[in-house]
């Protein structure tokens, strides 16, 4: 009985993240509709910190391609889950902050990071690239509502640090990346994430006075997550990194 109740759980789990993903594409849609923009700017990458390989298979199952981890080596560990247990290629970003000693398994394993914030790490994680495998990707993470405890380049400073990354052989700087303190409202959420849009676009502007040294798309604004996703879509977000909508609450913290 103890196992067939297991199984009949695991299926409810199933179902329930297929649908939760249906509604957060709705939603993502919706919100695009409203900002007059066409869905196919914005993607969803699913933030699966605390779930799973199973919980991942599933969204896989269900469609869903890029998935977000905070924590490295539970993230590495479902990485190397998933390659055994889905027949296609899942894409991989690193979403949590990034001490010195853990750039190697970052470079090794993530096909993006959004959390570039001090030039010492992206120097490391270019420097540890495989050379087998393709640039990793990544983002400036900007602290853009200033906070004092908080991960992130100083608004003021991210063009500095943008500069210096793109430089940088084996990373492609795609863009800005930011977590805001969590505003109730809507028009606050909006406020906050349309400064840093206005970040993201006066960066473009200096990347491409320097287009010798940027070569990648400058195309990624990574801010939006269950709470707030319809005003970041609405400031012009591009990918939203929805955990609780998709997977459901998370009850234990992972170490
Ligand atoms: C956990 C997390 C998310 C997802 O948050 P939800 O509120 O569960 O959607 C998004 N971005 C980052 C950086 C996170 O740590």
């Amino acid at each position: 009985r103890g196992s067939l109740y297991r199984l009949v759980r695991l299926a409810a789990i199933m179902t329930t993240i297929a649908n939760n993903l249906q509604q957060v594409n709705d939603r993502i849609s919706q919100a695009c509709q409203a900002a007059g923009r066409a869905r196919e700017t914005v993607s969803l990458l699913a933030v699966s910190k605390t779930f799973g390989a199973a919980a991942v298979a599933e969204a896989a199952a269900a469609g869903q391609r890029a998935f977000g981890e905070n924590y490295i080596q539970e993230g590495v560990d479902k990485i190397l889950a998933l390659r055994e247990m889905v027949p296609y290629a899942l894409q991989w970003h690193c979403i949590g902050p990034i001490q010195s000693n853990k750039t190697r398994l970052v470079a090794e394993h993530f096909d993006w990071v959004h959390t570039v914030d001090r030039l010492k790490i992206a120097q490391r994680l270019s420097d540890q690239r495989p050379a087998h495998l393709p640039p990793l990707n990544v983002c400036i993470q900007v602290n853009v509502d200033g906070g004092d405890n908080k991960a992130g380049v100083p608004p003021e400073e991210a063009l500095e640090l943008a500069l210096a990354v793109a430089k940088l052989p084996r990373l492609q700087l795609r863009g800005v990346m930011s977590i805001p303190e969590p505003y109730p409202e809507f028009a606050a959420q909006k406020t906050v994430h349309e400064a840093a849009h206005a970040l993201f676009e006066r960066i473009r502007v200096a990347l491409a006075a320097h287009a010798d040294a940027h070569s990648a798309p400058w195309d990624t604004l990574s801010m939006g997550m269950t709470a707030d996703l319809d005003a970041a879509i609405q400031a012009g977000s591009t990918m939203v990194r929805v955990g609780t909508g998709v997977f459901g609450a998370r009850t234990y913290p992972a170490a």
